[in-house]
């Protein structure tokens, strides 16, 4: 066995159906008296919902949370709570929503309890990634980790199948690269082939019934392991890329992902061979990257970034920005190679065999 060093995240984790009803027992273990409940636009109503059932804790809702947390909503969203003096944060939707908790907890060390809506597992990570004149920086920071979870179940059920696959990709996304991460070790790896395997029954379940609690609870479930694996582990190419994509040009995260994330395993697949076989194993495939396209493509996911407005101009530049952050990669990276690469997911062309 390699030598490895193992770092856990601390934080409390609640997982099951109707769960919220205990989000007031846990504000009172953080000692929270004044929550700012957080959301985005379209889920407003999910949030006062929430706020209502936490009653007089509940000091306001904002519910201006924005894709890849720009600094000018952080901005907005932090005279709110100086104004109204919160003392603690409820994060409740995805991606977005978890960010702008973070973005704010980072800025005041406020307490956070996160309810997670989508697969993106932001949750269980202490990593935010802020958007300011068309770049995207991400920083890793205790303060940023929520101190609680509360995962439940009824909130998932009304994710659309197509975003359900797409941030689905997303999560196993981080899975794959904690696989072949520079500091990968054997829990780590057991929760990322766990979690993937988990997704590769759940979506298909959930694409024929979308209301199969067995399936959401199962994908809910994976969220958390792929999560963890995220937020234990250092990331490589496939989410450099899209954090590069993402600042420049404002593409959708979860669908974004699921169309990178083929070609940057492909890219990967010969400097990660053992890493590969854990993913197709998990999978129930062949081959990890065809494994990956046909489970998204096969339950309808776009995989082309230029059904998502991604300019085919802007594939040099991206090439030059990712190749100007030094970063660690099984694979070294070429700029042919990359150009390439972007070009197989800006056409949505299935890889080879790898
Ligand atoms: P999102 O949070 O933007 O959600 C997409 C849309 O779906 C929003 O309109 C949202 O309100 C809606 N939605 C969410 N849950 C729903 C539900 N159950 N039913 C109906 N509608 C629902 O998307 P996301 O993919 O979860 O998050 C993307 C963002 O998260 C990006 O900014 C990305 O950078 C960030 N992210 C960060 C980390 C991290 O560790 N820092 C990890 C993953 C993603």
């Amino acid at each position: 066995m390699q030598d490895f060093v193992y770092n856990g995240n601390p934080g409390r984790v609640i997982f099951g159906s109707g769960t919220v009803s205990r989000l007031e027992d846990e504000a009172e273990r953080l000692g929270a008296k004044r929550l700012l409940v957080l959301s985005t636009p379209e889920q407003v109503g999910q949030a006062e919902d929430i706020a209502r059932h936490l009653g007089t804790r509940v000091v306001g809702v904002y519910s201006k949370a924005t894709m890849h947390t720009p600094v000018d909503v952080t901005s907005d969203a932090m005279s709110v709570v100086e104004k109204l003096g919160a003392d603690a944060v409820v994060s409740i939707g995805g991606g977005s929503t978890t960010g702008l908790g973070k973005a704010i907890a980072f800025r005041t060390d406020l307490p956070q309890i996160v309810v997670p809506t989508t697969y993106a597992g932001s949750e269980a990570t202490p990593i935010l990634g802020e958007t300011e004149n068309g770049r995207k920086v991400t920083k890793s920071d205790a303060r940023i980790l929520p101190e609680v979870i509360v995962y439940d179940i009824d909130l998932t059920m009304t994710l659309p199948v197509s975003m359900s696959v797409t941030s689905g990709l997303n999560a196993i996304a981080h899975a794959v690269e904690a696989l072949y991460a520079r500091e990968t070790n054997p829990i780590i790896s057991l929760l990322a082939e766990q979690g993937i395997a988990a997704f590769a029954q759940a979506l298909p379940a959930i694409a024929r019934t979308p209301d199969d609690r067995e399936a959401r609870a199962k994908a809910l479930y994976g969220a958390w392991l792929c999560g963890v694996c995220l937020g234990s582990v250092g990331m490589a190419l496939h989410h450099k890329l899209c954090h590069t994509l993402g600042g420049m040009f404002n593409l959708p995260h979860a669908p974004m992902h699921t169309a990178v994330l083929p070609h940057a395993v492909a890219y990967n697949a010969s400097s990660a061979p053992e890493a590969m076989a854990r993913v197709a194993k998990a999978l129930g495939a062949d081959y990890a990257a065809t494994g990956l396209f046909d489970l998204a493509s096969g339950l309808g996911a776009s995989m082309a970034l230029k059904s998502m407005a991604m300019p085919k101009d802007g594939i040099d530049e991206a090439v030059d920005q990712t190749m100007s952050n030094a970063y660690w990669n099984p694979k070294p990276l070429t700029k042919d190679g990359l150009r390439q690469l972007l070009l197989n997911a800006y056409e949505g062309t299935r890889p080879r065999h790898a």
